[in-house]
């Protein structure tokens, strides 16, 4: 038998008709196997020449708005309020604020996130001078710092006469003293107009926590924190707004006549980009929401859904949706393929409705049933810009809740917002925190979800990380620099693929062992 000189092995390759494995195209044909999920294919490897650090994860949240990492977190009680949305946007994605609850706490969250890191503090608490030490103590109480410019008229804006900080009450006892007793009045400050560098040079040189920044009338406008320059430093991927330097916000809002008036609020607060949060987003209802959106606040990004076929997808595309959101039942918490028969298996909702909306320049997002970091990369191959998670993210340090322990095992909430005891959240008082579930006046509420609870995965901090090094891995493996190269080489053909039999995904999980132990990171 002769053999086929080996040396030429590679140019060898081009006798074949095409390459190994299935295209994108050709994989998702439902008429050959039907609807697929993540776990029903993988993708082949490619070449690697280059190390996984230098692949970009840059992608796009909608048509105006672009993340330095694709993650978004979805807009449920128990994932996303203020503490997750900062640390969201902190690592590169952005959080979606939840709305179950009134729209004043909603708007409130909002403004949290965009007064955390604002480079420049817009709006600063401010003291005036004959406030009292002991009114001061309780403002750090309430307010978590101390770092107050005293203005002449005590308001903002006024004239800065002064500045009061920790060091300055710490140790002062008598809690009548008054602010300008002890308050410290030879200023470092800097002019309206110095950029965010310039003025933290001034920061770092002067050894001061706050430069206030003043007109030339003497005019307090605006507040520079050394704390907000550190974490600066140490979140170079941060989403923030180019102007402002304010961390991205993203909320949800409902189709109710009333979510009109939470929107006003959120936007007032500073809202970048409004999610309508619906689980079947092609109604009336939703489309003339998003109209009224587009022509009322024309510089807020709307993201619409959900959808899961083209023809959903188009209507929301032509009312003027610059994204689209993904999944129908393929959430963690999700019983609405079980009761409402409707639905779609995620793999192959993520490629249609993509594939269909990127001729029209509309970015996707892929919500629901991401439980580890390949389905992410298969989300982005299979044409999603951004994945939407819940499950992964609750049960982190920043979701909402607290810990509670049961066998043996440290865990939080966790529930579909469509869950009765999502439905059910009473305030305080016992009355309905938000009056967002329609189904309110039914005799019977019908669930959507389940609620359940997660184990503590820690911070975010560290688990974001973890998903960002190991989608650029998963990259590196496949051979693409870029989340972007992933999709589009995907599309073209380039990027092949291989349906999975049952068997095949058993052969891909881990076997054969007695026991094991399952760390994903350290
Ligand atoms: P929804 O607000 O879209 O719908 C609730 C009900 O209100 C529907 O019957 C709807 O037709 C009606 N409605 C909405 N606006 C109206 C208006 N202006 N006038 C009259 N009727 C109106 O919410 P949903 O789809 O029931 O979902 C509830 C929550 O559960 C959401 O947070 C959603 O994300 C979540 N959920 C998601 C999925 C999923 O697969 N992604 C599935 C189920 C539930
Ligand atoms: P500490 O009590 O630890 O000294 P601090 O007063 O120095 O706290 P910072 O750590 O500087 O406070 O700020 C904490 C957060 O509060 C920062 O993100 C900052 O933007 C914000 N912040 C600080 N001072 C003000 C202010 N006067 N008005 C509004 N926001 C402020
Ligand atoms: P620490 O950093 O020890 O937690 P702090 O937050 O109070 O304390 P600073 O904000 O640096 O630290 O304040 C230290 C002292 O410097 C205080 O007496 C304060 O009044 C003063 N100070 C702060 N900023 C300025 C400024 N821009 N100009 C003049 N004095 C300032
Ligand atoms: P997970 O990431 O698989 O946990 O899914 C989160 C997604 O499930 C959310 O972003 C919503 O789209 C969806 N979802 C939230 N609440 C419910 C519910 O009650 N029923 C069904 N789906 C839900």
């Amino acid at each position: 038998m002769s053999f086929i000189d080996p040396a030429t092995a590679v140019q060898h390759l081009a006798s074949y008709k095409s390459k190994d494995g299935l295209s994108v195209h050709e994989l998702m044909d439902s008429t050959i196997r039907g609807g697929l999920t993540y776990n029903d294919f993988l993708v082949l490897p490619g070449k690697i020449d280059f190390p996984s650090s230098v692949v970009s994860l840059e992608s796009k949240l909608t048509k105006n708005i672009t993340l330095k990492s694709p993650f978004v977190s979805a807009p449920m009680d128990t994932v996303t309020e203020a503490d997750m949305a900062i640390h969201m946007a902190l690592l590169g994605g952005i959080g979606i604020i939840h709305h179950n609850c009134s729209a004043e706490d909603q708007a409130e969250m909002v403004k949290q996130v965009k007064k955390f890191e604002n480079g420049f503090i817009n709006d600063p608490v401010v003291l005036s001078p004959e406030t009292t030490i002991g009114e001061v103590k309780a403002l750090k109480q309430r307010l978590g710092f101390a770092g107050f410019p005293v203005t002449e008229n005590g308001k903002f804006p006024g004239k800065l006469v002064g500045i009061l900080t920790s060091r300055d009450i710490q140790f002062h006892e008598n809690l009548e003293s008054k602010v300008s007793e002890i308050m410290t009045t030879d200023l470092v400050t800097a002019k309206k107009g110095i950029t965010l560098s310039q003025a933290n040079d001034i920061l770092r040189k002067s050894k001061k926590g706050k430069l206030p920044i003043v007109d030339e009338n003497g005019q307090l406008v605006s507040l520079l924190s050394r704390t907000d320059l550190s974490k600066n430093l140490n979140f170079p991927n941060a989403s923030k707004s180019a102007d402002t330097k304010q961390l991205l916000c993203g909320a949800a809002i409902g189709t109710l006549d009333t979510d009109k008036e939470r929107l006003a609020l959120l936007v007032n607060a500073g809202l970048d980009v409004v999610v309508i949060d619906s689980s079947q987003g092609n109604s009336v209802f939703q489309i003339n929401m998003i109209k009224f959106i587009k022509e009322t606040y024309p510089s807020i990004d709307v993201i619409a859904g959900n959808v899961v076929t083209r023809e959903q997808a188009a209507e929301l595309i032509v009312a003027g949706a610059d994204a689209l959101k993904i999944g129908m039942g393929s959430g963690s918490i999700c019983i609405t393929q079980e009761v409402m028969a409707c639905g779609r298996p995620q793999g192959t909702a993520v490629y249609s409705v993509s594939q269909f909306a990127h001729q029209f320049g509309i970015p996707t997002i892929a919500d629901g049933g991401v439980q580890n970091i390949g389905h992410i990369t298969k989300a982005i191959a299979l044409g999603a810009s951004c994945v939407m998670m819940g499950s992964m993210l609750a049960g982190t340090t920043e979701s909402p809740g607290d810990y509670f322990y049961r066998d043996g095992k440290r865990l939080k909430s966790y529930r579909g917002m469509g869950s009765i005891d999502a439905m059910k959240k009473t305030d305080v008082k016992g009355n309905a925190s938000t009056s967002r579930y329609f189904s309110e006046s039914d005799a019977v509420f019908v669930a959507q979800g389940v609620s359940g609870s997660v184990v503590d995965k820690g911070s975010v901090k560290k688990y974001i990380p973890y998903l960002y090094n190991g989608l650029q891995h998963s990259c590196q493996d496949i051979g693409v620099k870029s989340a972007k190269a992933l999709a589009d080489e995907s599309k073209s053909g380039n990027i092949r693929f291989e349906f999975r039999t049952a068997s095949a995904q058993l052969e891909g999980g881990v076997h054969n062992l007695h026991s094991y132990e399952k760390r994903l990171y350290n």
